[in-house]
């Protein structure tokens, strides 16, 4: 029977930094997955390290944009009919996270947290080799309306407030930065504080490879044999038997099917999320990463072409595939940007695990000893890894924290039941 201090369920971003970080702390820490490290959502995202975003996302304020999500038309949102009522109470409180004060509050809530992403993702990229795919280029964001860009002074201010960087620039400034984008956009800002990936599946194994390294041990299991085994844990893995003093669930949208069973129900939904490479046309290329904002999609240069990533989507997370939101942007993103052949012959889908306050879930497991959780990083996963991998290190071996872990507090939802 093989024993370690800790075992970390799930080797995406947000495990896999977990992982590394309890190695550094001088644990003895199994990962275990049942594929190999980054491949699910972590694979998939649009590489975009948002340390410097202000609000979250938030539900449509306008009955024109509601409307046009509800009738299908919207590219920025689709969901499934028989969603909707699993869903319901999710959006509702959802609903109420994005009224403007809650917004601000949100976003002060989280301000110490998200200063922290990008430097702990260069000091893991630092000692993992995997700096070669950090870009520091920042992120452009375009908008299509005046009024869309007159709705962001808000949100500017309390960046301004924050200390971030931004620059607004017109059409001109604009394409002086990416001069393949053509002008159907009348205002953009760029974030260049924002750091951006080329190949986040590379960085997810660059950092397993460094937990390796460090004398951690990669298993292959399945999280769904995980139970308690006197005061310990047990796992059933490829090479037998594990037991761990602590165990952490970072499985995303899969952590629902471990904590269910044992007696924890967070209120937690999935956006689901679509990607598919382009190449460029001629001598066409991007150096930013590019918000469509009132499109709702992004272009992200990676190794692998153009990847366009999508919205969100409602609907249950292992419902097959329904990629319309491609057929509803599509025009649109290649009246912008002069967009080739798509790579791949289907998109790949994932799923955002989120709950609707906005804020993950980091700390100790309610009612369970040794179980911690690291769930729920909805938009900010890729950008939240390594500062979660901190947290959890810094709360299991009794050091004081960089940031307060209160929000994070799974007992959130247990006070509102
Ligand atoms: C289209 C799209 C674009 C995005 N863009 C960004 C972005 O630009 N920036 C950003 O910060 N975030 C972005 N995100 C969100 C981000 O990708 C996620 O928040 C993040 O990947 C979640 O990481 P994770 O480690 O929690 O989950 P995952 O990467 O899904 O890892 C969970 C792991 O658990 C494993 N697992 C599941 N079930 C079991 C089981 N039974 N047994 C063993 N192992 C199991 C899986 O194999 C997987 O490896 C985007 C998401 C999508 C979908």
């Amino acid at each position: 029977m093989a024993r370690t201090d800790a075992v970390v369920l799930g080797a995406g971003i947000v495990g896999t930094s977990i992982a590394l970080h309890l190695v550094k702390a001088g644990l003895s820490v199994a990962l275990v997955d049942r594929r190999g490290p980054g491949e699910e959502t972590s694979y998939g995202n649009a590489g975009i390290i948002e340390g410097h975003t202000v609000f979250p996302p938030a539900f449509p304020q306008n009955f024109g944009a509601l409307l046009r999500v509800a009738l299908k038309q919207a590219p920025e949102a689709n969901y499934h009919w028989n969603a909707l009522l699993q869903v319901a109470p999710w959006l509702w409180s959802f609903r109420a996270a994005s009224r403007p004060e809650r917004l601000i509050e949100t976003a002060q809530m989280v301000r110490p947290f998200f200063n922290q992403a990008l430097p702990e993702h260069e000091n893991l990229m630092a000692e993992s080799g995997a700096a070669r795919y950090l870009r520091r280029d920042g992120w452009l964001k375009l908008y299509r309306r005046d009024a869309s860009f007159t709705a962001l002074r808000r949100e500017l201010d309390v960046a301004s407030g924050f200390g971030l960087p931004f620059e607004t620039l017109d059409t001109a400034q604009a394409l002086a930065r990416e001069p393949s984008l053509r002008p159907v956009f009348r205002h953009a800002v760029l974030w260049p504080g924002v750091g951006t990936l080329t190949n986040p599946l590379a960085v997810t194994r660059a950092y397993a490879e460094r937990f390796s390294d460090l004398g951690g041990i990669t298993l292959t299991g399945n999280a769904h044999t995980l139970h308690r085994s006197g005061s310990r844990w047990r796992l059933d893995t490829a090479e037998g038997a594990l037991d761990a003093d602590h165990a952490v669930v970072a499985l995303g949208p899969w952590a629902p099917d471990v904590l269910k069973p044992l007696g924890i129900d967070l209120p937690m939904t999935v956006k689901r999320g679509y990607h598919r490479h382009f190449r460029a046309t001629g001598n066409a290329g991007l150096t930013h990463t590019i918000l469509d904002a009132e499109v709702g999609y992004c272009l992200a240069p990676m190794e692998q072409g153009i990847r366009l990533t999508t919205g969100a989507e409602f609907a249950r997370r292992d419902a097959p595939p329904t990629p319309v939101q491609f057929d509803r942007l599509m025009p649109q993103a290649a009246a912008l940007f002069p967009l080739g052949a798509p790579v791949e012959d289907q998109p790949w889908m994932g799923s955002r695990p989120c709950f609707a306050d906005s804020r993950p879930v980091i700390g100790r497991a309610p009612g369970q000893s040794g179980l911690w959780l690291a769930v729920g990083h909805a938009h900010w996963g890729l950008t939240l890894g390594p500062a979660t991998g901190r947290l959890i290190a810094e709360m299991m071996t009794g050091k004081p924290t960089f940031v307060d872990p209160m929000p994070y507090a799974a007992e959130r939802f247990l006070k509102s039941a």
